[in-house]
């Protein structure tokens, strides 16, 4: 890299003027470059939990777990729900057959016994 170059750039962190030396310099210092990457990182963790929480809040409305004791036939819905899965993806796993389902018209019924088998 050309150590004669002379750029002059705003820090994407503290929005401050400074002369860069390199094209690919984004911060006026090792500081900013640093907390502008905890910033990031830090997004990204929250971005997960909030979607973690979404997915398991929608389980806790549509299935109370406690409610497929005693059940033999589990619905696509209460099967992930069981498996701790979103239905999404247990509707791909039927699709590619990696989960064996009876149809019953239009709905899916999966054998509760079956799913523990599957489970080591
Ligand atoms: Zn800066």
């Amino acid at each position: 890299m050309s150590s004669n170059m002379h750029i002059e750039r705003v820090c994407k962190f503290c929005n401050s003027k400074f002369i860069a030396r390199t094209t690919k310099t984004q911060y006026c210092s090792n500081k900013c470059s640093s907390r502008a990457y905890k910033q990031a990182a830090r997004r990204e963790k929250l971005e997960i939990a909030r979607v973690e929480e979404s997915i398991t809040g929608k389980f806790r409305t549509k299935v109370k777990f406690l409610e497929l004791e005693g059940k033999q036939l589990l619905t696509i819905t209460e099967a992930s729900a069981y498996l701790n899965i979103t239905h999404l993806t247990l509707r791909r796993w039927i699709k590619e057959k990696r989960i064996l389902s009876s149809r019953i018209g239009k709905k899916h019924l999966i054998r509760k016994d079956y799913l523990d088998t599957l489970i080591l």
